[in-house]
Order: C-alpha cells, then structure tokens, then sequence
C-alpha cells in the first residue's frame, strides 16, 4: 500500500512535530539545529506531550482510587523515568534492570512499582522485595513458590496479584497478542481461584489483587471491557473466598494512530476509561493502569540523515544513517512509521522509495514503496512516533554505537543520553 506524503503530516496536533518557517520543530527547536548540535542518527522526545498524555489518563480515571504504572519498556530513558516519577506515575517494569532505573531516576516512586515478566529470576524478586514495591504480578504456579520461598528468607511478605489470561482476543500484531490462552502469559482464568487459596498456606504470600494484559497497539476498546469483565468476575469470587483484593491491574496496550490520519488522543483515552468502567461495572478497587506505548510513543521522533540514494533497475533506496539497530519496529513487525523530511517540501513532487538502514540486511528498512518528497544526499528526515520501544529495542548489531537522545522542554533542549563511542561497544570485552 502506498503511502501519500500529506504536508499536514506533522501538523496534527497528536504529535509535538510541526513546521515553523518551513523547518520541522519539536515543540520550539528546530530539528535542524538539534541535528547541528548532537549529530544523527537522533532520537528526540517532547517533555510536554509525555505530560500531557499522562495526565489525560489522570482525568479520565479521576473518578475512581488509580494509579497510572507506565510501562518503562516502552522507553526507559532516565529522564523520561524522573518526568513521570514527579508527576506521581508509578511503574510497571519486567526486570531487576527496570527496577534500577526507576530507583536512580525518581526514588519515591518504588512504591508504586509493579513487577510483571514470565520469568522473574530470584534476585530480581529479591531486589524488588527489599525495595517494598508495591505488588508482583505472578504467572505462574511456580513463580508463586519462588516469591513464597524469597520472601521467607527475606522475612518480607509480598503483596501478589496473579496475571489471569482471560482469553479475549485483542486484534493486534500476533507478537504483541497477550491475552489468548495459546499464548505464553498469565494464568488461565479458569484455575485462578484454586492458586489464590493455595496461596494462604504461606503466610509470606498476601493475595493483593488481579492482574491481566491483553496485548499491545490495541486500538478496539471492547477487548478491554470484555477482560476486565472477566476480572472483575474473578475478583467478586475472590472477595466471597475470603481475600482481600486491593487492586485490579487492568494492564497496558492502548494503540495509537501511526499514520497520517487525524488523531484525537483525549477521545481515545475517554473511550478507553469508559470501556474499563463498563468491564468494571460495580467494583471499587483500586485501579493500576499499564499504559507504555500511548504515553510516549507520539512525543518522539529518529532524526536522520540521508547518506545517499541508489538506483535499482526500476526501484529508488534513499540509505540513510539510521537503521534497523537504531529502530527494529518496520523489521520485527511490519510497522509502520510517517516518515517527513526535516526541511518542508515546497512543491508536491513525491518520489517512490524504500527508506532503509546501511545495515546488512535486506530487513533493513524503514519504509518500502513510500511516497515520499525528492530528498537528497545531506538532507534531513525524521521517523515519527518512534519515542516507544524505538531506543529500548536499540542493539549494536553491525557495531554500530547507539543514538544520542534530546528532550524538549519548551524551548529548552536537554541532552539525555551523550551518544555511544566505539569505545563504548568494547569496554566489556575481554582479549
Ligand atoms: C508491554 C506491557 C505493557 C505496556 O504495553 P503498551 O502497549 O506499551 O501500553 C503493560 N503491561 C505489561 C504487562 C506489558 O508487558
């Protein structure tokens, strides 16, 4: 499918990237002169629309006890970390990594943690028991008698939810499909209960709430409404057992618009709120709400540049100095990403190209059959939406050295990671 370059792309208001005298700004700087000052490849993230975003979660669950755990694997920046810490988010992470990050980044937040992941490894728990986060979402029979047996040696007592697979089927890319019984994650809703009793045999397990996660970019809302049914089913069982169930995770995974079609993200949120509030129905638990890619996805952007454009028999490649390593999303999932030259296209002259990477690999690229303005060797382009599992699926795969990454505030550029060295790649290995 061909892709029109509209030259509104970057004007709808869902993305801080809009065209000041014809040079694409995030927020008030200049992407010409972000790429003067740090280089490229560049990944740039806009301060006041990861603000925005969360606290249009705030609003719309404003109603009810929540907390708002951003999912730190959708972008792990230190500084994204602190921004959101200070505006009193809490976090959802999947490693003892995570966990770190959110300790260096904004301390008082470590309550507000809740540790997902199908295969937590005792020091992770450990880790996490000492810093007194506030629950574990458990997967499996298992990983419940590991965290049993860590938190007796610890003489700490977990607060647990177990993540129950409701088997509701969310619509997305099948490798960010969670919530199916086939797949890999959670426990069967079915036998949820039996594992909650069991449970109250160790008086170092707290049965602490219910958790679920359907999957990823899910942009239906009813998927939500139906698991978070099922849930709340579950958790009216639970409460006639005999078990004080505090909160009810209702996970992450609301999608975004990646194209180039108008995006009204409040409307989305209020839709999202409203289906969670129709799965809950009656409930009056304290909601913890997941969400990664929708806070920061649209507030970022990879700016490039063109290294060159090559000719083959009849197809056009516009190589750039970005590449696969730096963003996977179009190789690992067929994503796609708006793509708009930094310099405003005057006339509409479109040429029709593959965007790729200089990485040796023919999954290497950004866009295939894209419309997109005549650029040439020199110029600027930045990948839109790219501020979500763009720099933490970073590799340095070809030994290429990681992008340097710039928040916006205002007018304020603050350099947030100083670009890798090839120093850098080989400081752990040994010759
Ligand atoms: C990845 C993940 C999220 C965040 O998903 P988004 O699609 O980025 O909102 C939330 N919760 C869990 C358990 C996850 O694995």
């Amino acid at each position: 499918m061909k892709k029109k370059i509209a030259a509104a792309t970057a004007t709808v208001a869902s993305r801080p990237f809009v065209y000041r005298n014809r040079v694409l700004h995030c927020d008030h700087v200049s992407l010409n002169a972000l790429a003067e000052g740090y280089g490229t490849p560049l990944y740039i993230y806009s301060a006041s629309q990861i603000s925005e975003r969360f606290q249009l979660f705030q609003t719309a669950f404003a109603s009810r006890p929540h907390t708002v755990c951003y999912a730190v694997k959708a972008n792990s920046s230190l500084a994204i970390l602190r921004l959101l810490g200070r505006l009193g988010a809490g976090f959802d992470i999947v490693s003892g990594g995570e966990l770190e990050r959110v300790r260096r980044a904004h301390k008082p937040a470590l309550r507000k943690v809740v540790f997902s992941g199908v295969g937590k490894q005792a020091w992770e728990i450990d880790a996490a028991l000492k810093a007194d986060i506030l629950q574990f979402n458990v997967e499996s029979v298992q990983e419940l008698d590991l965290l049993a047996a860590r938190a007796q040696k610890l003489g700490i007592r977990a607060r647990f939810a177990l993540r129950v697979n409701p088997d509701v089927f969310a619509e997305t890319h099948p490798y960010i499909s969670t919530g199916l019984s086939e797949h890999k994650f959670g426990i069967d809703i079915k036998v949820a209960r039996a594992i909650y009793r069991r449970a109250t045999k160790s008086k170092w397990l707290e049965p602490y709430g219910v958790s679920v996660h359907i999957g990823s970019q899910i942009r239906k809302v009813d998927p939500f409404a139906a698991a978070l049914a099922r849930v709340t089913e579950l958790v009216s069982q639970l409460r006639r057992d005999g078990h004080d169930i505090r909160t009810i995770d209702a996970g992450g995974g609301l999608g975004i618009d990646y194209s180039d079609a108008p995006f009204d993200a409040p409307h989305q949120v209020d839709r999202y709120a409203a289906a969670l509030g129709k799965g809950l129905a009656n409930e009056t638990a304290h909601i913890l709400l997941e969400p990664g890619r929708f806070l920061v996805a649209q507030a970022g952007a990879l700016l490039t540049q063109v290294l060159g454009v090559k000719k083959n028999g009849s197809k056009t490649f516009i190589i750039t100095d970005a590449a696969m390593n730096d963003l996977i999303r179009p190789a690992l999932y067929h994503a796609h990403h708006e793509i708009v030259p930094v310099r405003q296209p005057t006339g509409k002259a479109v040429i029709t190209a593959d965007i790729v990477g200089p990485v040796c690999e023919s999954g290497d690229f950004f866009a295939r059959d894209r419309a997109i303005a005549q650029v040439k060797p020199g110029d600027l382009v930045a990948l839109l939406d790219a501020g979500a599992y763009g720099m933490t699926q970073a590799s340095n795969y070809n030994s290429r050295p990681r992008p340097a990454e710039v928040l916006i505030e205002g007018t304020k550029t603050i350099l947030t990671r100083r670009r890798e060295t090839i120093r850098d790649l080989m400081t752990t290995e040994i010759l």
